[in-house]
């Protein structure tokens, strides 16, 4: 099992162990390839796409190569549920309403009809009705209370949903059509959020509540949050220059990583310097990895180490900055990032929702030279250096050069 070439306790290739067990290619093979430290739960990729994702053309140009025999993919459509996986972290919406939209893409809520096949009820008829199976799109959609629950609100359905459809059928035709208005995706997913809420709340007595409030409440709870975290997203809308340093906004600290190569020793590492609004240097550390990895998985491992040691370092509100953009449009969702590096980029994420309020920034190489620098540093560390409350030497003067470009711009 891939697992018992792990050491022990953590999310790291047991390198001697590796190197004992394979030949010197797979050796090579197997260390390249990073592992994300959130333990992200295991996924079919496409062998075929360099993208992992499965799609007819990879399909044709491999039947063509292997000269016939059927060339039968995969059932389940990965592509879908992916596409949704993104769609759901990149919504404006507290978490718990994240997790429940997700379960229910997944077709993990527990309806009476997942709870019917997992034998945990004698049924699967909707206890509301008492006529149809409870499926996640009956009880949010079409069962009597819910019905009314969307009468009484004004959002307007660009077309009529189908109880044929399933879940992330609705949900990703609603992501698509309202690709240019995720504000109404958010709404209605809020508002199914109240009715499930409400639908749970009943047998343990709670009382059954009229469509008006149950919108009301939805959508105040995405108000609220939504007007707590303006903050950051104004950050990211306005153009920035990226050739130099920005401080963050007041409050925020600045989490800038970089990974670095050392082709010669079959070595990578990572620098990441955390700043306040002025500058100065919260907390500072550098990390060998005896792992020969690719340019882009070595930023991303940066990245990760980065958002792990800002939670490590207690920080609560803070923009992290890159100086790949390949990675940080990954990160944004706005392309599809490659297949060696989604299992860092869905860890990152997931774990950036433990901060109150994040953002991720690209910035060109100029604007992110300490930890440039502390990157190259860590060819010289015996595994992990760490500063905190101080400035690393090295750096000292690339940090000091960060804070006289910022006085000179006011
Ligand atoms: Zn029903």
């Amino acid at each position: 099992m891939v697992s018992e070439l792990l050491r022990e306790g953590c999310m790291e290739w047991d390198t001697e162990l590796v190197k004992r067990l394979f030949l010197p290619q797979d050796v090579e093979a197997i260390l390249s390839t990073p592992l994300s430290v959130s333990a992200a739960a295991d996924r079919m990729v496409w062998a075929e796409d360099k993208k992992g994702r499965f799609s007819v053309k990879s399909v044709y140009r491999l039947a063509r190569e292997t000269e016939a025999k059927e060339g039968k993919a995969s059932c389940s459509d990965p592509t879908k549920l992916h596409g949704a996986w993104k769609g759901v972290w990149r919504m404006n919406l507290p978490n718990k309403l994240k997790h429940f939209t997700w379960k229910a893409c997944n077709g993990i809520l527990a309806t009476k009809e997942s709870l019917f096949k997992r034998k945990i009820t004698a049924d699967d008829i909707c206890e509301a009705c008492g006529s149809q199976v409870e499926t996640s799109l009956h009880m949010l959609c079409f069962c009597n209370h819910s019905t009314e629950v969307w009468k009484s609100c004004k959002l307007s359905l660009p077309f009529n949903i189908q109880e044929s459809w399933g879940f992330l059928d609705t949900f990703s035709r609603l992501r698509f059509v309202w690709d240019t208005q995720q504000e109404k995706l958010e709404r209605w997913v809020a508002i199914c959020w109240g009715i499930w809420k409400n639908r749970n709340e009943v047998p343990h007595g709670g009382a059954k509540r009229p469509g008006q409030v149950i919108v009301r409440n939805a959508l105040r709870l995405v108000d609220d949050f939504q007007a707590a975290i303006r903050v950051p997203s104004q950050s990211r809308s306005c153009t920035h220059d990226t050739t130099r340093w920005r401080p963050p906004p007041p409050g925020y600290f600045k989490v800038n990583v970089d990974g670095a190569i050392f082709a010669k020793s079959n070595h990578s590492g990572v620098g990441v310097i955390v700043r306040d609004g002025d500058g100065n240097v919260v907390a500072a550390m550098c990390r060998k990895l005896d792992l020969p990895l690719g340019v882009l998985e070595t930023e991303a491992k940066a990245l990760e180490m980065g958002v792990v040691f800002a939670e490590e370092v207690g920080l609560r509100d803070v923009v992290f900055e890159v100086d790949s953009q390949v990675l940080i449009n990954a990160i944004h969702g706005t392309c599809e990032a490659v297949s060696s590096v989604l299992n860092i980029i869905q860890g990152v994420l997931q774990k950036a929702q433990s901060f109150r309020t994040f953002d991720f920034l690209h910035t060109k190489r100029q604007g992110n030279a300490p930890a440039h620098l502390l990157a190259q540093q860590a060819q010289k560390v015996e595994g992990l250096a760490v500063w905190l409350e101080e400035c690393p030497s090295q750096v000292a003067h690339a940090c000091a050069k960060d804070v006289s470009l910022l006085q000179s711009s006011f």
